[in-house]
């Protein structure tokens, strides 16, 4: 039998008979379907049946980071939060000016973009979303956010994060947008103590009661980090495994990361 959850957008209840469920406008979701089901037609229908016919809301997840390089840890992430997080698709956003490495010498966008495109290629749900490109300023996640929401109509936006960038959050433009704006989808990474959502509520000036959405996914602890793969090509040492090998040739025939051939620009 199924388990169905529901959450009310008008004030009504729902009226269960013995095998049927009559819906009248709400969304819901079903265990083991994932996501929040339209249902606003006031059609009685048998449970399953409604599932099938009914509109599912979109849950698209918002993968975030520098990307310098790419490396295996992001790709299990973003694949098992597509797995766990029931998402229908995975945007790789590349930050264009990341507000948290102003600072540093970051590799032009267009390779790093270059490098994710091989990453990703032949995975039916994975796609790079180019939109921070061409906005100038920091690109703050909070505008991205917005801008989605506004191409993506009904859709539910999932940001994918791992524990660092979580107890990061704080720190963000307008954090308090951000938990508005997308459900959380948070993996482990080791060194990294989890925060925890009353904590994470409390630094952002969120009230007790306030809803963040939050869901822990569970994915092998993985120690690779782009900061480390950098400097193991600068100190001419391998990356062999720990990025997908298309991308480890580009490095090699782009000789990213090398003194030589280290072009980065400060973004
Ligand atoms: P850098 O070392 O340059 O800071 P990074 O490896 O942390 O880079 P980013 O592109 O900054 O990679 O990270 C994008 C997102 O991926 C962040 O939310 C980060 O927490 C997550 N992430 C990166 N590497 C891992 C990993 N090995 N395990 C879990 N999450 C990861």
């Amino acid at each position: 039998m199924r388990t169905i959850e529901y959450k009310c957008n008008r004030e009504q209840i729902p009226s269960k008979k013995s095998g049927s469920t009559k819906i009248l406008g709400f969304v819901f979701r079903a265990a083991g379907t994932g996501g929040w089901i339209s249902a606003d037609d006031g059609s009685r229908s048998d449970g399953s049946a409604a599932l099938m016919r009914k509109k599912r809301i979109m849950r698209i997840g918002i993968f975030g980071g520098t990307f310098d390089p790419v490396h295996l840890g992001h790709l299990l992430l973003a694949e098992q939060c597509r797995e766990q997080g029931r998402l229908d698709r995975v945007k790789f956003v590349p930050a264009a000016a990341p507000p948290h490495k102003l600072e540093k010498q970051v590799t032009p966008f267009a390779q790093r973009v270059e490098m994710l495109a091989l990453a990703i290629a032949g995975h039916p749900a994975f796609e790079i979303d180019e939109l921070e490109k061409d906005r100038s300023g920091p690109s703050f996640t909070a505008d991205t956010l917005a801008e989605l929401q506004q191409r993506n109509p009904g859709a539910e936006l999932c940001l994918v994060i791992g524990a660092d960038t979580l107890a990061d959050l704080p720190n963000w433009h307008r954090p308090d947008l951000v938990v508005e704006r997308a459900s959380l989808l948070v993996a482990a990474r080791p060194g990294i103590t989890p925060v925890s959502l009353e904590s994470l509520k409390h630094q952002i000036g969120l009230p007790e009661h306030a809803c963040v959405c939050c869901q822990i996914v569970h994915i092998p602890l993985i120690g690779i980090s782009s900061t480390d793969l950098r400097t193991r090509v600068s100190a001419g040492r391998s990356i062999r495994f720990q990025v997908p090998r298309a991308v480890e040739c580009y490095i090699e025939q782009h000789q990213l990361y090398t003194s030589q051939g280290h072009d980065a620009e400060r973004v």
